[in-house]
């Protein structure tokens, strides 16, 4: 069936970020998450995301949040579906907080009940907003394996929003901080809390200084932070030292790294239960459709 020229038009000009995964390397991945699960003969729960994985096919995706190729998949959507519905919008500010009492000791990640540690933030941010002020949200929740200065290492669960205003008013860095920040973690190390501008209205030029490299046009700031949002897989995040951001804050100097052994099995384990889509946090946004082929659009009450 032909497809309408204008919808052609819009499916080519989406291009994922620089640098985004490819799909062999997605399937390397996958195959090392098999190999590693399949090798714990003695744990049983290993043995199910293992063979969910194993069944991986084009035909039929296993849909485990596990499964790197799956995740692939469902980023890319993502990042086309944010980006269609962001460059709708007026402003659009990107904040990153580090919860406050919501890290977890090694081996406890599957006490966290994911749906309802992700509808309780919900419930803060909707608290802590303004109630006159009309945003919509677009976000996911990180998990890192974090030691900093060689201390013991926890999960440390982590927001990365997309806030940009259905009104186009009343939404600014001042008035995003005063809500938002109490809930992140009272820590001046580990940068527990950042907001930023990342694209004015009409898609003006792209602030963001020292996040990416310029020069990258503002659909390709939009597709990068976007990808930030939902990762592709949790990571070790060891530092030692301290840099100075050119933002002037300090924050630890920090460097992602693949996780390995009994850490790596717990994130697999813990991924596993969930859909790649499950550590999505929308707000004032609905979310139609199968996993590989689903759209976002804003929800009535913000449609002018
Ligand atoms: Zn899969």
């Amino acid at each position: 069936m032909l497809r309408h020229p204008r919808k052609n038009a819009r499916a080519l000009r989406f291009k994922p970020p620089e640098k985004f995964e490819t799909l062999e390397v997605a399937k390397k991945r996958r195959q090392k998450c098999i190999a590693h699960l399949m090798a714990l003969t003695n744990n049983e729960k290993a043995q199910v995301p293992a063979t969910k994985l194993l069944s991986c096919r084009k035909s039929a995706r296993c849909r485990s949040g596990a499964c790197p190729v799956c995740m692939r998949l469902y980023r890319l959507r993502w990042i086309k579906e944010c980006c269609k519905l962001l460059a709708q919008l007026g402003d659009v500010y990107r904040v990153s907080m580090i919860l406050d009492h919501a890290s977890l000791e090694p081996d406890s990640l599957h006490l966290l009940d994911l749906p309802k540690f992700l509808e309780a933030q919900q419930t803060a941010i909707n608290r802590a907003l303004p109630d006159d002020l009309k945003v919509i949200i677009i976000g996911g929740i990180d998990i890192s394996l974090n030691t900093l200065e060689n201390g013991d290492a926890h999960w440390c669960p982590h927001l990365y929003l997309l806030i940009a205003s259905a009104s186009g008013q009343g939404l600014s860095k001042d008035v995003l901080d005063d809500s938002l920040k109490p809930m992140a973690r009272r820590s001046s190390a580990s940068r527990p809390y950042m907001s930023t501008l990342v694209k004015q209205h009409g898609l003006g030029k792209p602030p963001c200084p020292g996040l990416i490299p310029l020069p990258l046009s503002p659909e390709e700031v939009l597709a990068k932070v976007v990808s930030y949002a939902l990762k592709a897989a949790f990571v070790h995040r060891s530092g030692y030292g301290y840099i100075r951001r050119l933002s002037n804050e300090q924050s630890h100097n920090t460097r992602p790294q693949s996780l390995r052994g009994p850490s790596l099995t717990e994130a697999l384990l813990f991924m596993g239960q969930h859909g790649p889509g499950k550590r999505v946090l929308l707000r004032g946004v609905r979310r139609f459709g199968r996993p590989e082929r689903f759209v976002l659009r804003l929800g009535r009450r913000l449609k002018a």
